[in-house]
Order: structure tokens, then sequence, then C-alpha cells
């Protein structure tokens, strides 16, 4: 293990917190170059449409691939920059790159699909946090609807009014963007407060799935659907490994899937060949 630029030795390994604290000021150090240095990478993961694996749509997931010390996955370092702001920087930049590709893809010839990119909670301090993104969406003239942004379902239980999440959904859509809640059922879930908001999918986490032989989670999934469909929304299943997982999920009449069972998220160049190579993949999982 590689210890952190300025450590001298294992007397500032003295506890876990310092070690914690000495690791986020490196990778707060690190962030400014990487960015410049693209050392940040999107990767893409497919959503399938369960009726005819079609492939209907992608999520954009960043990695940070440093130099030195390697792979470094979102869980250890998202965190970390929605503390200090510093996700709004990445998210934009993420933004562009999703951007920077359906352009190439519709300039190719390509029947480009919505992309979704995921949007901290941090951003929405400001009422006028979307203009950067509809600025850069309009650089790359991309048409409206293939551009999503995920919002976590958290964002709807905190300090903000109900009326200001609707606001900020309204605007995404006047710019030509589709809405979509992430991690539904993770934490807060209310199905009622989910009737509140004109949101275009509804992403259930993947702890709905885990356990699927429980007579509780089918009623629940089958609800939350019912439900999402009546507010016109379709729903996308997210963490999906398996086959029994799939068929489930047929049953339940859900719209769209990601997860491993289709492709994990895969570097851009990687994904454009997975989706060359498609449906001969679908079976793999
Ligand atoms: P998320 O938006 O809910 O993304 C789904 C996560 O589930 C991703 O983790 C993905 O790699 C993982 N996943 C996909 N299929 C499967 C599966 O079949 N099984 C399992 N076990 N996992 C699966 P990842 O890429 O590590 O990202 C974690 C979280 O970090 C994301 O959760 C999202 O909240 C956040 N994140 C990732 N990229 C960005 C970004 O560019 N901006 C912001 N603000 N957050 C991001
Ligand atoms: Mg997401
Ligand atoms: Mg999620
Ligand atoms: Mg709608």
């Amino acid at each position: 293990r590689s210890l952190p630029h300025g450590a001298q030795g294992p007397a500032f390994y003295d506890s876990a917190l310092t070690e914690r604290l000495l690791r986020e000021h490196e990778l707060n150090d690190l962030f400014a170059d990487s960015l410049k240095s693209g050392d940040f990478h999107v990767f893409l993961q497919p959503k399938v449409l369960l009726d005819g694996d079609r492939i209907a749509g992608a999520e954009a997931l960043v990695r940070w691939h440093h130099p030195q010390r390697g792979m470094i996955y979102p869980s250890d370092f998202i965190p970390l920059f929605e503390k200090n702001e510093k996700i709004c920087q990445l998210d934009l930049y993420v933004f562009e790159q999703v951007c920077l590709t359906l352009r190439r893809w519709i300039d190719s010839g390509l029947e480009p699909f919505p992309v979704s990119v995921n949007l901290s909670r941090r951003h929405f301090k400001q009422s006028d946090c979307l203009r950067p993104f509809e600025e850069i969406a309009r650089r790359y003239r991309i048409p409206s609807g293939l551009l999503e942004l995920e919002l976590t379902e958290s964002i709807l239980f905190e300090d903000r009014a109900i009326e200001t999440v609707k606001a900020q959904i309204l605007e995404m859509h006047r710019m030509g963007f589709l809405c979509s809640l992430d991690d539904f059922g993770a934490g807060y879930s209310s199905l009622g407060l989910l009737m509140e908001f004109d949101v275009d999918s509804i992403k259930l986490d993947r702890r709905f799935f885990l356990r699927l032989s429980r007579r509780r989670s089918k009623d629940l999934v089958e609800s939350i659907i019912s439900l999402a469909h009546k507010i016109g929304a379709q729903t996308v299943a997210e963490g999906i490994e398996t086959t029994d997982q799939l068929d489930f999920l047929r049953e339940m009449g859900c719209d769209l899937v990601q997860g491993y069972v289709f492709s994990r998220p895969l570097p851009i160049p990687a994904f454009e060949d997975w989706m060359k190579n498609w449906p001969g993949r679908a079976s793999d999982g």
C-alpha cells in the first residue's frame, strides 16, 4: 500500500480516522489535476427493454483512473466531493463527455438512445443550477429526449419544499431533458410522495430483488410498478444479475433492466463494441 504524499511513516496511521482524513486530503488535492489530465472516465451501462430485449438507454457512471493510485470507484470519492462541491464540476464533466458521445453517434448515423447522467443533490443549492447543463447540451446540439438526469430519491426528503423540486423537474423538461428518480426504495421512499413528481422513469433499487421469494417484496415491487405506470413513468430495475430476477421482473411488468446480467458498466469504446454484438449477449447471464 503506497503512502499518501507527505506521509512519513506508520505514525500517521495511528487511527483509522487519521488514515481516512489523509486519504480524503490526498484525493482532494489530486482532483483538479486529474480532471485536467482526463483521468476521470465515463463508463456506460446499458438499460435493456425487457419486452423484446432492445437496448433502450444507458447510464453514465464515472471512474477515476489515477496513474499512480490505480482505479478508484465512485463510493470512494463521490461522498467526499459532495462535501466540498467538487462534485458539481465532476458531474458537468461527465455530462459533457456524454454529449460528445451522443453527438458522435448521431454524426455517424447510429440510432441514438437516451443516456442518463447522475446529478448530485448538491447542484440544487442554487435555483439556476441547471443552466450550465442546458448550455452544454445546446453546444453539442443534442436533440431533446436524449439526455436524462438521474436524481436520487433522497432529494425529495431534504429540507427542500416539494414545490422547489417540482419546479426543477419542470425546468429539466423545458430544457429537453428526461428526469429519472434513482435508488427508489433505498431509504425514504413514500409511495404517496411519488405521485407528486412528474418524472419520466423510476429506478427501483437493487435491494428489492435480492430476496424474490418474499411475498412482501413481490407486493411492494408490484405496487411501485403499477403506481409508476399511473403517473406515466417507466420502471427500471437496477443491479439485476440473474435470469431468475429477469423472469420475476417480466412477471411484474417492469419496463427496463440494468445490471450485470446484460453488461457491467464499460468504457465507451468497449460499450460501442458490445452494442454491435447485441443481441448475442443476452443469454450470457
Ligand atoms: P447508481 O447511480 O445507483 O448506479 C448504479 C450502481 O450499481 C453503479 O455503481 C453500477 O456499477 C452498479 N451496478 C450496476 N449493475 C449492477 C449489478 O448487476 N450488480 C451490482 N452489485 N451492482 C451493479 P458505481 O458505478 O460504483 O456507482 C455508485 C454510485 O455512485 C452510483 O449509484 C451513483 O449514485 C454514484 N455515481 C456514479 N457516477 C456518478 C457521477 O458521474 N456523478 C454523481 N453525482 N454520482 C455518480
Ligand atoms: Mg444512477
Ligand atoms: Mg441507483
Ligand atoms: Mg411523464
